[in-house]
């Protein structure tokens, strides 16, 4: 009885002995060395193989709120919601208002969820006060052995908890937090309840804030997304123009000469669809594309020549070719959904893009104003057109992006079969109810759904029903528009979909055919364009001269401790 007893306490001693370590080495992103015990800074090889795949998110301290373009609207909120309650908690504490306990970042890839939390990072660390901020992606957490992940979810709330006050932010919380169904595996599903629970157990005092970023919203389960969790959600959208022209200028700030403002109105006009970083991409590749310019020698040597930086300049051309190669990320994980009308087809279109966008001003007065506006909600009753125009009159491919594109400020959530149907871990009556509600969401804004009549024809009769009851119970004043195109006249559509656009109302468009003279405009240019004589390639350009070659930089020498501890590992 004896040995087995001291054996017990012997083990507990071990057990509380590791957790201590292991606790410590969830250092927060923001505090050095000194801060923090000094256990976190040795070999992590030595953690043991549970521990491998636990890569803490590195920082920038450089990163402030400054080197967000746009986002205003995020940055006021976050500071209001999570840095005061944590450096002013008496303000608080004085009129008894309960800081939120979760936020919830979500948009498309690359609009800047995580840049913000570095920013917010940061911020908090220049404060007298610290705060202690722990970063960590979703699969960081993930482990091979089973109950590995909670606990070490445990111990990072742990952690949070005993320097608070603290932030802890999840990238990719999806993959940490996916919905909890049959089709899941045991696995996640333990992973979600615990962090369920430890968000049920932190105190309401605000000390202690998580924050959560995705890019598919609709792949975290709901129960965290509940009050008293994940309560506050702000939406990320893509850049509109001017946060376009912003951001550019952000990251060409340090360029000499800086660019022109007419060539960043054009660059802000020409990237729609662009998101941050695609942005940041661009200037990138125009700065590459001005030395491939002026100093194309340098691509045949592998010797490292002599170039004179003043020389180098970025101008509209590189700017031309950066934007002909990048194509932004938005288009490559779903279609283009808008853009202006193209110069070829414009002869033909614009009368009909005019008396649409006229027709939308009318019942529709949000459509040039953007998010932030507040109109009167008597000014809005069932805001809703469906465009009607047979097959080839370019309703889908180019009017209904235009008159996107017309009300760029506002945000499009789109409702076409591909995004019923392609995310098989939901069904599609989940898909309309989740598309309906992220529309209602972020209003004013616009429900668009191209194809309605084959939408239609596809979906089950409970889709259908789900649709149209989604749609009646939005408030008739909700600033809402649903915008939807079919290449079947009103009078042949079901007659569900004739009550959703009641033609008395006038609630539909049809697009007549181009008459006469928007025909002979656009065959203009072409008949033109045909009188021309060939093509004629330009000459080669005259050869380059050479240039010096200069001794390549020496690779950095090793401090003497580290060549000891690389002879010693050898
Ligand atoms: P995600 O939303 O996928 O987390 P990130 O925050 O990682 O996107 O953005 C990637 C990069 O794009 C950032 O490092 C930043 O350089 C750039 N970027 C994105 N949005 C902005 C923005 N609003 N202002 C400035 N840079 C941005």
């Amino acid at each position: 009885t004896e040995s087995s007893e001291s054996d017990e306490a012997n083990f507990e001693m071990r057990k509380s002995k590791r957790m201590n370590l292991e606790r410590e080495k969830m250092r927060p992103l923001n505090m050095d060395k000194r801060d923090v015990n000094k256990s976190i800074f040795k070999d992590r090889s030595k953690a043991g193989s549970s521990l491998a795949d636990v890569q803490p998110m590195e920082m920038d301290m450089g990163v402030t709120f400054d080197n967000v373009g746009g986002l205003k609207e995020q940055v006021h909120s976050l500071k209001e919601m999570v840095m005061f309650p944590l450096l002013y908690p008496e303000m608080f504490k004085k009129f008894d208002i309960q800081p939120p306990r979760g936020v919830l970042f979500y948009g498309p890839p690359g609009t800047g969820k995580t840049l913000l939390a570095r920013a917010l990072a940061s911020e908090c660390s220049s404060e007298n006060k610290k705060v202690a901020f722990f970063m960590r992606k979703g699969a960081d957490c993930l482990s091979k052995w089973i109950g590995e992940s909670e606990r070490q979810l445990r111990m990072l709330f742990d952690q949070a908890y005993q320097m608070r006050p603290s932030i802890i932010f999840f990238d990719e919380i999806d993959g940490l937090a996916p919905v909890r169904s049959s089709r899941q595996d045991q696995i996640h599903s333990s992973i979600v309840s615990t962090l369920l629970a430890l968000m049920d157990g932190l105190d309401n005092r605000g000390e202690i804030v998580v924050i959560g970023a995705t890019n598919r919203l609709e792949n975290i389960d709901p129960a965290l997304r509940r009050p008293g969790r994940f309560d506050r959600e702000f939406r990320f959208f893509l850049p509109d123009r001017k946060t376009r022209k912003e951001i550019i200028k952000l990251h060409t700030k340090t360029w000499d000469p800086p660019i022109s403002e007419p060539l960043l109105n054009t660059l802000g006009t020409r990237t729609i669809g662009y998101c941050g970083a695609d942005l940041k991409g661009l200037t990138a590749e125009a700065a590459l594309n001005s030395l491939r310019r002026s100093f194309p020698q340098v691509y045949e040597s592998n010797q490292k020549l002599a170039i004179d930086m003043n020389v180098v300049q970025v101008r509209k051309c590189d700017f031309e070719k950066a934007l002909r190669k990048i194509v932004p990320s938005t288009h490559r994980v779903e279609d283009r959904v808008l853009g202006p009308l193209p110069k070829q087809v414009r002869p033909l279109l614009s009368q009909t893009l005019t008396n649409l966008t006229h027709h939308i001003k009318k019942i529709f007065p949000h459509c040039r104003l953007g998010k932030t506006a507040v109109l009167p909600a008597t000014l809005t009753h069932r805001p809703r057109l469906l465009i009607v125009a047979t097959e080839g009159q370019g309703a889908t491919t180019y009017l209904a992006p235009a008159l996107l594109h017309f009300m760029e400020k506002l945000p499009v959530t789109k409702l076409d079969i591909a995004a019923l149907f392609s995310n098989s871990a939901r069904t599609p009556e989940e898909a309309v109810t989740s598309l309906i509600h992220l529309a209602r969401r972020t209003q004013p804004g616009i429900l668009f759904i191209p194809h309605l009549a084959k939408l239609w024809s596809v979906s089950s009769e409970t889709v259908r029903a789900t649709l149209c009851t989604a749609l009646a119970d939005c408030p008739p004043n909700a600033p809402m528009l649903v915008l939807a195109v079919s290449n079947v006249p009103h009078h042949q559509l079901d007659e569900s979909v004739q009550h959703l656009f009641n033609i008395h109302y006038r609630e539909t468009y049809r697009v007549d055919n181009p008459g006469e003279n928007e025909r002979r405009e656009f065959f203009r240019p072409l008949v033109t364009a045909c009188s021309q004589p060939p093509y004629q390639p330009p000459p080669p350009p005259p050869p380059r001269e050479s240039l010096a070659v200069l001794p390549a930089p020496d690779s950095r020498a090793l401090t003497e401790r580290e060549e000891k501890r690389l002879k010693r590992k050898e």
